[in-house]
């Protein structure tokens, strides 16, 4: 068997090009979708990914505003500016790229976000909203996941799910999206022995770990949904996920690459999520 490409490059400009719709009618309105980036110090990584995202803004007609702030700012002031973005109705959604460095406390941070404006989908109360199943922001990479597998119309319900990784912002609240969805869960980490023997078991793997080579062909069933969240350079500084594409390409049933497949995804899942964040405004 070899497996079909779930191209999150296809899905997210769909996805994108209906944004822009909503956009646009929002703007006979009078309502521009407004998102606040703020980006603390000089990580090249990060800077890329804010520069993506403002770009991604700017296409469809979003309103980015980048707040850079120096590296030794302190936390009182990141929770200065956050309080001001919080009230400030021109913005619908506010994201501080992470990590941020050391001094400053992660956690104080995302909890001084409005949760009505945490199109990040970190607060915890939105947290706790998506674990209780009411109406929330949901985190962008899981939510761009469950998007990839409707547009496989791939149904979750009964179906094991096995998610190697439990962080907070990305394997612990995918796999409550499956849950919810009816799947039984595995999670699967550092700590996991026999990985394969858990892996093997599943009608999906999901892997969120960040070890290039991790997933192998015996990692995986015959037929198998496998999902690469993964964002690892290789030796010679090629992007390229956990999953060795190549040979679990032909035994899975579906595939998503690197690049190209989660991290479009993950993007275009945050302005529909601060498009959402506009359009309560009605
Ligand atoms: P993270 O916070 O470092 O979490 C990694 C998880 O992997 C941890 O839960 C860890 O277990 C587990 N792990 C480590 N070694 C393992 C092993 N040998 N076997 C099984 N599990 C193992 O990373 P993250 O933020 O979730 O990101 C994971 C990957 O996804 C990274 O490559 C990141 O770049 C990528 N990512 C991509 C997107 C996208 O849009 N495509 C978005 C976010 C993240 P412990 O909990 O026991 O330490």
């Amino acid at each position: 068997m070899t497996a079909e490409i779930i191209s999150g490059n296809e899905i997210a400009q769909q996805l994108r090009s209906q944004l822009f719709t909503e956009i646009k009618s929002l703007a006979e309105k009078d309502i521009v979708p407004g998102l606040a980036v703020i980006l603390v110090g000089n990580n090249p990584a990060s800077r890329t990914y804010v520069k993506n995202k403002q770009k991604a803004c700017e296409k469809l007609g979003i309103d980015s505003r980048l707040i850079v702030m120096e590296k030794s700012a302190t936390e009182a002031e990141l929770l200065q500016v956050i309080e001001k973005l919080n009230a400030d109705p021109a913005i619908d959604g506010i994201l501080v790229q992470l990590p941020l460095p050391s001094h400053i406390d992660e956690t104080n941070v995302i909890e001084a976000i409005s949760p009505s404006k945490d199109v990040d989908g970190f607060h915890p109360i939105n947290i706790g909203r998506m674990m209780t199943g009411q109406d929330c922001f949901l985190p962008c990479t899981p939510f761009g996941i469950i998007k990839m597998l409707e547009s496989i119309h791939y149904s979750l319900s009964g179906k094991h799910v096995v998610v190697v990784g439990r962080s907070n912002i990305v394997g612990k609240p995918m796999g409550q999206l499956c849950l919810s969805r009816d799947a039984t869960v595995t999670y699967c980490h550092s700590k996991t022995p026999n990985l394969k023997e858990f892996t093997k078991q599943g009608d999906v793997v999901i892997s969120a770990v960040g070890k290039t080579g991790l997933i192998t062909r015996d990692h995986i069933k015959d037929g198998a949904v496998v999902i690469d969240v993964a964002m690892n350079r290789d030796e010679n500084g090629k992007l390229c996920g956990d999953v060795v594409f190549e040979e679990v390409k032909e035994k899975a049933s579906y595939i998503t690459p690197v690049p190209g497949g989660v991290g479009p995804m993950t993007i275009t899942m945050l302005l529909y999520n601060t498009v959402q964040s506009a359009k309560a405004k009605i």
